[in-house]
Formats: structure tokens, C-alpha cells, sequence
């Protein structure tokens, strides 16, 4: 399981952090963005966050040469909201 950090800089996205964002319609559950190792975007629209951060399933960058492919925690996803 990996500890990805909370991302609060709106200028730098860096790797291996995470940010809010607003869910698709018509709920617009808070879901999140996360950056993997190499600085990719990957959304979690798709996946379930759990109170304590913890998203499942295991994520996979959407980049195809990327190869990322892990079990992550966002790190204060509750204090964040
Ligand atoms: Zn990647």
C-alpha cells in the first residue's frame, strides 16, 4: 500500500500526490486526481475511496507505456473534504 500525499499547490502537480475534484453528474461525489511516479494524470472516477483514503481497486496509470500499478491511501482525504 502506498501513501500518496495531499497536493494543495494549484501551480505544481507532483508526482505521487493527490487532489480533490468533483465527480460526474449526476451526484458529483467528491472523487480525486492523482499523479503516479512519472508525473501522469490519472482519475478516480472509477474507483471507490473509502473514509480513510484507501481507493480500491488497485490503480493503473492510463498511460500505456507507464506500467504503474499499485495499492494506494490518500493521505487526510478526510480532512480534506
Ligand atoms: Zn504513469
Amino acid at each position: 500500500m502506498l501513501d500518496l500525499q495531499h497536493n494543495t499547490d494549484p501551480d505544481e502537480f507532483e508526482p505521487m500526490t493527490w487532489r480533490r475534484c468533483e465527480g460526474p453528474p449526476p451526484d458529483r461525489a467528491p472523487t480525486a486526481l492523482i499523479s503516479c511516479d512519472q508525473g501522469h494524470w490519472c482519475s478516480l472516477t472509477n474507483h471507490t475511496i473509502a473514509d480513510d483514503g484507501t481507493v480500491t481497486p488497485s490503480l493503473v496509470c492510463p498511460t500505456k507505456e507507464c506500467g504503474w500499478h499499485v495499492f494506494v491511501r490518500l493521505v487526510d482525504w478526510q480532512e480534506a473534504a
